[in-house]
């Protein structure tokens, strides 16, 4: 096993990492024996390191495709920054500066090349590559190769023609983060990588806590939350472009350093917006899901969303911008009930719109409903939601409480709501299953309108038998029946609610419900700032002061070189800087993800900053 033992000494040296995690072993194996592969990890998993690792070990160049001009730089200044000898090439580069990549390129000096797959619609770029020694061809975010992925990129689809026609096929490498069937089989065929070994690697964060918060003013909320965490960086998801705007204004207004982004703006200003942030001038995104792909800012610390997103694909992508440097970080869904309302009528139009066929559309419009039910069954969920989430994505859990997650943490709020739940189910089983939550509610509630007088439906034993409960509480309460599996709602345009075999038990006295109450938290706007880092790490050992003293040494570093604060290093070794104090370049080297390069570069400024700190 030389080459392993080779890999370890690149990672200590490049990297400062002193292994490789588990989901990492299989594919940098696979990649050093010249074995293809395909490996599905989530985001934060450590991807990139799984390429470039091997890319280092072996002999020859690695070509990475990658699908953004932001994406490939970032990677290629972090690389740099750590000595390793990277380049890439896309349409932004001068003629001067083509040349010069292409003679480092052919010098043998470069190692990693990345370039964006348009490239090889040139037949001058596809020859200039076959004189290369190509050892191995990475394709990155491979599922913009796939029309079922949510980035289809018709140019990926260039890169299995590009492959076959190579006098030799090198080792291929296809990564992603996006896991379904549909997906993994496009890589597949459209790569040429049927006998390639396929790593699929749990999708649990564990450093991200998800809550849901169910509040009429997520305004305030959100503001307030902002305030609280005024050192930390954090992305707000908005659905529509009017709320971005508005949310920005207000936190603009509470003085906080905010940027905003959506489809909207011009190019320019979203690339001077996504600079900003990344370079720690702004303390918080604002946007829609227009945000996406090109962020590799690790030092996200939290990712809220002002509004339920449309399904769960879309949240854990979002949320999962959240942390990407392994240090914890908070997931927040704001839920109000209009936004339900908002995804039913987006999903009749754009579907309508889109599909010609009455039939297919029909059949589109339940999937995307169904989606959205499960989205809605996540805002309501009472037990673990982290558990929730991996099912959805076909995994089990093995953890009945995952203790991170706002379901896990509700323990002194849960009610005993078995009386109620069996009067709606009641209600429903009089009304032989006909009519939607609104019905329901209003008659539970004992609300004498012209429908219910007229249907007689007044005389129902259980006829206002909840009428002291509001009715956002008691739809909230349906929704909970619905997500834990004691109603279902059908999903054409009128729903109608029936009963399950759940509920059966629930009514013959087998089984009781429990409701988690969601505080209502609004804080008051005037809320003063309070302690800036909730990062459990250096808060618990009273290193805060320091850590904000470095992050603010580190920016300067970064401004200087012209390269964003978490590519001189993440946040994660701030915080063990901040714990460990190191006092010799020997114990600093020590800290996880500081190599070689770093230590020379960084080694002796951090220690004069540790020094001079007086806190
Ligand atoms: P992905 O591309 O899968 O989202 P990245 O490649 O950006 O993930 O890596 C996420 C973070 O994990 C980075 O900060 C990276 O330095 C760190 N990381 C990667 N491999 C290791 C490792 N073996 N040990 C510790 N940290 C690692």
């Amino acid at each position: 096993m030389a080459h392993k033992a080779q890999a370890l000494r690149m990672l200590e040296t490049y990297f400062g990492y002193p292994s490789f995690r588990p989901a990492q072993e299989a594919p940098v194996e696979s990649l050093l024996n010249n074995e293809d592969v395909i490996a599905i990890m989530p985001t934060g998993a450590g991807k990139s390191i799984c390429f470039q690792i091997p890319a280092l070990c072996k002999p020859g160049l690695t070509i990475v495709f990658s699908p953004l001009i932001s994406l490939m730089k970032d990677q290629v200044d972090s690389l740099l920054d750590q000595n390793i000898p990277a380049a890439l090439i896309n349409s932004t580069l001068t003629q001067t500066e083509f040349n010069k990549a292409m003679y480092d390129v052919r010098s043998g000096r470069v190692k990693l090349l990345y370039i964006a797959p348009e490239r090889l619609s040139s037949n001058f770029f596809c020859n200039v590559l076959r004189g290369l020694p190509i050892a191995q061809v990475i394709v990155d975010e491979a599922h913009c190769i796939s029309e079922w992925g949510h980035d289809f990129r018709p140019s990926y689809r260039l890169i299995g023609d590009w492959l076959n026609e190579l006098s030799k096929r090198p080792v291929v490498g296809a990564f992603t983060a996006t896991a379904t069937k549909a997906v993994e089989r496009d890589i597949k065929q459209l790569l040429g990588l049927s006998e390639a070994n396929v790593y699929i690697t749990g999708f649990d964060r564990p450093n991200l806590s998800f809550s849901v918060v169910r509040t009429p003013k997520r305004m305030d909320y959100v503001v307030d939350y902002v305030r609280r965490h005024a050192h930390e960086n954090g992305i707000i998801y908005c659905s529509t472009r009017k709320d971005v705007e508005r949310v920005y204004d207000n936190l603009t207004r509470a003085g906080i350093q905010t940027g905003y982004y959506h489809a909207g703006l011009s190019d320019e200003m979203r690339k001077d917006m996504q600079n900003k942030y990344a370079f720690d001038q702004l303390q918080v995104m604002v946007a829609t899901n227009a945000f996406g792909m090109g962020i590799d800012k690790s030092n996200v610390r939290y990712v809220l969303h002002y509004q339920m997103p449309r399904n769960m694909e879309s949240y854990y992508q979002e949320a999962g911008r959240a942390g990407r440097d392994g240090a914890k970080a908070e997931c927040i869904l704001l839920y109000s009930g209009q936004d339900v309302r908002v995804h039913k009528y987006l999903i009749d139009q754009t579907v309508e719109q889109s599909l010609g066929d009455p039939r297919v559309a029909e059949q589109r419009k339940l999937v995307e409903l169904k989606k959205l039910q499960a989205m809605i069954d996540y805002c309501f969920c009472s037990t673990c939601l982290r558990k929730y989430m991996l099912a959805y994505f076909g995994e089990i859990a093995h953890w009945e409480q995952c203790d991170n997650c706002s379901s896990c943490n509700a323990k002194g709020r849960r009610v005993n709501v078995t009386k109620e739940a069996k009067a709606i189910f009641r209600a429903i089983i009089a009304t032989e299953e006909r009519y939607g939550a609104s019905m329901i509610c209003s008659i539970v509630r004992g609300e004498r309108t012209d429908r219910i007088i007229r249907a007689g439906l007044d005389a129902l034993p259980v006829f206002g038998y909840l009428s002291n409960i509001g009715e956002t509480e008691l739809k909230g309460l349906i929704q909970q029946c619905i997500a834990s599996g004691y109603l279902r709602s059908s999903m054409g345009k009128y729903p109608v609610l029936s009963i399950t075999a759940g509920a059966e038990e629930v009514l013959a006295g087998h089984k009781e419900v429990e409701e988690i109450r969601q505080e209502v938290v609004v804080p008051s706007r005037k809320t003063k700032q309070s302690a800036s880092i909730s990062r459990s790490e250096v808060s618990r050992s009273g290193s805060g002061g320091l850590f904000e003293y470095l992050r603010q040494h580190r920016k300067r570093l970064a401004a200087a070189a012209g390269i964003p604060p978490y590519i001189v290093f993440p946040d994660t070794v701030l915080i063990d800087l901040a714990n460990m104090r190191p006092t010799t370049l020997g114990e600093f080297g020590n800290i996880k993800g500081v190599g070689e390069a770093k230590l020379k570069k960084y080694g002796p400024t951090f220690l004069e900053a540790i020094a001079s700190y007086k806190g």
